[in-house]
């Protein structure tokens, strides 16, 4: 079935209680079929093909993109072909040029195209200098960390902790001791669900959790509310995006132990007022978990204005490696809470009759850690605070008001989250066409978008939906990126018309 507006319906969404009534019927992506005209552009090849292929990779990557089988190319967009806002002027006061030139992945090809990266809300690309940071660690510098008398370990042991203090700086904490290292923000939520929660909930307390959460800042306290006969309450969405204040000022009561808030959502690019929100669960006695993943790449943040108790984020979507994150905290919280992990690192004496542990934060930092993604981690904060972050912040406010300006001229598109002062995060949906096959002919184009839930399926569902298209800007995207996927947009839109009707 289809709306007038060209969007599906389907009578099974039914609005679940955390969302919003509908005043037109949003599409099950799932059950739209591939449009003919997007067909022969998810027809192509499927993988990359490196810019210059070598002897030992032309053996092993697929066959280049001939002229007959290559997708035709994208016409530049055209003026609005439907009534909408004109886009705000293209940014200014931020060299974006110069960052660019760190990020080598900005400058391959994919699918014989110039590769615009619009996937940073899943992975951030690194700049060289994390690249050598890492290199650098394994080439020369490869030691464990504090053990061991030797030059190496000693060398590896500070810059290590010269990551710690780098992440402690990003936070806004003049305390290293809250700062622990752990893979990323699920890591983080998990150690606190399991070692703050299982000591701290009890039958009948309740966890708020926003409905704009990845299931990273959820799922982690699903299960311990189960073990704990605790109690996990929406705190429901707003149609633009943002968090219904009213219902949380409702929601929050002597039973609520913990809220659990994203500092900018990773789907609907919301960002709370996390501040705000953490005074009124104080006042109530509870602790508030903001999940800072996308948040830290976007914005400075503070986590003694905001008074979060914990809060996390992951080194790969702030430039850095894969496998490092961090958990901020407050000491005093820190202090209390049971080791999650035991093992090697985290222990002060180890007997059968009695094991005592370090001090924090190595008593939540069992193992060995991650000493190449912390040395990549310290080269990424090095490098961001070596930038004009207010600069940075500016450029990519502007940038994502320009990206929804044009976006809303393609005809059809349909932005899921439009709440004021949202990050660079544009989730939507283009009538008649199935998201993933969307995604699909894009990547054909060289650009790079994600497609289907996005880890938030609670939030997709206030909208009514399963799964959306989603383009992500960093501070290194351009005008030109923003304009390359609209232009393919419209390509798409264009190429569908004559069958839509
Ligand atoms: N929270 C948010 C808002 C995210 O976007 C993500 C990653 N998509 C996560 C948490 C989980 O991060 P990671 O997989 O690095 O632990």
């Amino acid at each position: 079935m289809t709306t007038p507006d060209g969007f599906g319906a389907d009578a099974a969404t039914a609005q679940p209680p955390w969302g919003f009534p509908q005043s037109g019927a949003l599409p099950m992506p799932e059950t739209l079929p591939l449009p003919a005209a997007l067909a022969h552009l998810a027809g192509g090849p499927r993988y990359w093909l490196p810019e210059q292929p070598d002897q030992a990779t032309a053996a092993v990557a697929p066959a280049a993109v001939s002229p007959a089988t290559a997708p035709p190319a994208v016409t530049p967009p055209t003026a609005p072909t439907a009534p909408t806002a004109p886009p705000t002027s293209p940014p200014s006061g931020f060299d974006v040029e110069a960052v660019r030139r760190d990020f080598p992945q900005l400058h391959r090809e994919v699918n014989g195209r110039p590769l615009v990266w619009l996937d940073n809300g899943a992975t951030t690309l690194k700049p060289r200098q994390v690249v050598e940071a890492v290199g650098e660690h394994y080439a020369m510098g490869s030691s464990n960390v504090h053990r061991g008398a030797h030059t190496l370990a000693k060398q590896a042991t500070q810059v290590y902790e010269e990551g710690r203090q780098a992440a402690a700086e990003l936070l806004g904490t003049p305390d290293q001791g809250e700062i622990v290292f752990v893979r990323g923000t699920t890591e983080a939520v998990n150690l606190v669900a399991q070692s703050w929660g299982r000591s701290n909930l009890g039958v009948g307390d309740e966890i708020l959790v926003s409905a704009a959460e990845h299931h990273s800042n959820l799922v982690p306290w699903q299960l311990i509310a189960a073990e704990r006969r605790a109690r996990i309450r929406p705190i429901p969405l707003l149609p633009d995006g943002q968090l219904d204040q009213d219902a949380y000022r409702d929601l929050l009561g002597s039973r609520t132990r913990m809220v659990a808030l994203t500092h900018a959502s990773n789907v609907l690019g919301t960002v709370p007022p996390v501040a705000e929100m953490t005074a009124l669960a104080h006042r109530y006695g509870a602790k508030v978990m903001v999940d800072g993943a996308q948040a830290v790449s976007h914005f400075p943040v503070d986590v003694t204005a905001l008074d979060a108790d914990f809060y996390a984020f992951s080194g790969h979507k702030i430039f850095a490696p894969t496998g490092i994150g961090v958990l901020f905290g407050k000491r005093e919280l820190l202090e209390a809470m049971p080791p999650w992990q035991g093992g090697g690192n985290m222990i002060d004496s180890v007997g059968f009759e009695e094991t005592t542990y370090a001090p924090i934060p190595h008593r939540l930092e069992a193992g060995t850690g991650h000493i190449a993604g912390v040395a990549g981690l310290r080269a990424a904060l090095q490098y961001l605070a070596a930038l004009d972050r207010e600069a940075a912040t500016a450029y990519e406010e502007q940038l994502t008001a320009y990206a929804m300006g044009m976006l809303a001229t393609v005809p059809g598109l349909r932005l899921i989250g439009t709440a004021p002062g949202k990050i660079g995060v544009l989730t939507f949906l283009l009538a008649g066409a199935d998201p993933m096959a969307l995604a699909g002919a894009l990547d054909q184009q060289g650009i790079a978008v994600r497609a289907g839930h996005h880890c938030a399926q609670p939030a997709l569902a206030a909208f009514g939906l399963q799964a959306a298209v989603r383009a992500s800007l960093a501070l290194y995207n351009t005008v030109e990126d923003v304009n390359t996927l609209v232009a393919a947009l419209q390509d798409v839109q264009a190429r569908s018309a004559p069958t839509a009707g």
